[in-house]
């Protein structure tokens, strides 16, 4: 089942996807269940948001692949690296990633995210997924140029608009299926890996995270990016496709 946070007619709903519509609930499903209101949107009319605004944080592993670590000239981590990107760092599906003047180059990361359901707090990796509400897919943009000089990756990663999200959570995905993360800039494929090459998995992080602090209902795991990293100029447009989860589209503009 497919779950989109939209904006209709002026008021934010949550909505079930079914066949280019969307099922209006009444509530926020990871709250207040899947009561349905009975109104049916056509998605053609409805603008999609972001999936999740988190709780609390968004939660992100650096170099969970080793393609990816070795490019940029890295070791591959020997305990999950974990970093934290700020809430206002998100945006929506089709939302302007803005480019500070700060940066000179700024690379696309296309992830698979998973989004928390229920507060976990020393959880073990056994169980670790029943904590999660459901999948989408993230971009986890970062000022590449100011990554190494800053030391702590907060600013780098952590701009406003530096964390897309959507186009809408899945909560049936099959993390151990054959999923692949392609992104393309302006069409062009620039990263295309398969999930399974993670190195730690995402109930390893998990337990992990959750061992030093808690993760609450709408907090967002990233899952760390597949070899083919790149920067993107203003005027380009930079898609983030997983298999079964669509596509993230989001335009970029010099700020
Ligand atoms: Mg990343």
């Amino acid at each position: 089942m497919k779950i989109a946070r939209f904006s209709h007619q002026n008021a934010i709903k949550f909505g079930i996807v079914d066949e280019g519509e969307l099922v209006v609930l009444a509530g926020d499903p990871m709250f207040a269940g899947y009561d349905t209101t009975g109104e049916r949107v056509p998605l053609a009319e409805a603008a999609l948001l972001a999936p999740v605004i988190p709780r609390s944080k968004v939660v992100c592993v650096g170099r969970n692949y080793r393609d990816h670590a070795a490019e940029l000239g890295n070791d591959v981590p020997v305990a999950p690296m974990l970093f934290f990107k700020p809430n206002t760092s998100v945006i929506g599906p089709g939302d302007t990633i803005v480019l500070p003047p700060q940066s000179k180059q700024v690379d696309f990361e296309g992830e698979l995210a998973a989004v928390i359901g229920r507060v976990a707090k020393n959880v073990p990796a056994e169980k670790a997924l029943e904590y999660v509400f459901g999948y989408t897919i993230a971009n986890d943009v970062t000022a590449r140029d100011l990554q190494k000089p800053d030391g702590q990756w907060a600013r780098a990663k952590g701009f406003d608009t530096f964390c897309p999200l959507g186009p809408a959570i899945e909560t049936d995905f099959d993390l151990d299926g054959a999923a692949t993360v392609t992104t393309r800039v302006n069409g062009e494929v620039r990263q295309h890996g398969p999930i399974s090459d993670m190195i730690f998995s995402l109930a390893d992080v998990i337990a992990y995270a959750s061992a030093a602090f808690t993760l609450l209902p709408g907090d967002v795991i990233l899952t760390g990016t597949p070899a083919g990293v790149g920067p993107f100029v203003d005027g380009d447009t930079v898609e983030v496709e997983i298999t079964g989860l669509g596509i993230l589209r989001n335009p970029a503009r010099a700020a």
